[in-house]
Parts: structure tokens; sequence; C-alpha cells
């Protein structure tokens, strides 16, 4: 009782039950890599991951603009950071 299992591929899931945590590992964790389907070379760990490339980045204009150096990028994410570490910008 209360004992907790981690995945062991550091993937983050836990687990209450060793039964489920074998499922995991079976069925989830150890599939092959999920390649993006367009060739564009990414892969993923998790089709929940490929699912967002696909619909936010792949093939997609970059829709964030750096106002400084005017890099571009798909994830308003990125450029947030690449303003906090590039230009020491932290916006909120
Ligand atoms: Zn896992
Ligand atoms: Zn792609
Ligand atoms: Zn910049």
């Amino acid at each position: 009782m209360g004992r907790i299992y981690e995945c062991p591929n550091g993937c983050g899931r836990k687990y209450k039950n060793r039964r489920s945590i074998w499922t995991h590992l079976k069925y989830e964790c150890r599939r092959d890599k999920q390649t993006c389907p367009n060739r564009c070379g990414k892969t993923y760990m998790h089709k929940g991951s490929l699912k967002f490339h696909l619909r936010y980045e792949c093939g997609k204009e970059p829709q964030f603009q750096c106002y400084v150096c005017e890099k571009k990028f798909t994830q308003r994410g990125s450029l947030k950071s690449h303003l906090g570490v590039v230009h020491k910008i932290i916006s909120t």
C-alpha cells in the first residue's frame, strides 16, 4: 500500500501497481519512436508529441518573430526562451 511504481525508462509515468506499469512498459513506453509522416526528420517518444508537432509545427510557417533579431519561431514558448536567453528580456 502506498507504493508508487515509476517507469524505469524515465518517461515520468507513475503507477500504483505493478500490473499497470507492466502494461505501460509493454504497450506504451517501449514502442518504437513516432516518426513524422511528412519526413521532416522529427521523431517523438510519444504519439501525443507527434500529434502536437503535426498540428502546430510541421510544415507550418513560424508565427512568432523576435522583435529584436527577427528570428522566427513556431512556438510562443520558444520565442519566449529565446528572448530570455539571447536578449535577456523576460516577458510575462
Ligand atoms: Zn515509460
Ligand atoms: Zn514533421
Ligand atoms: Zn532575437
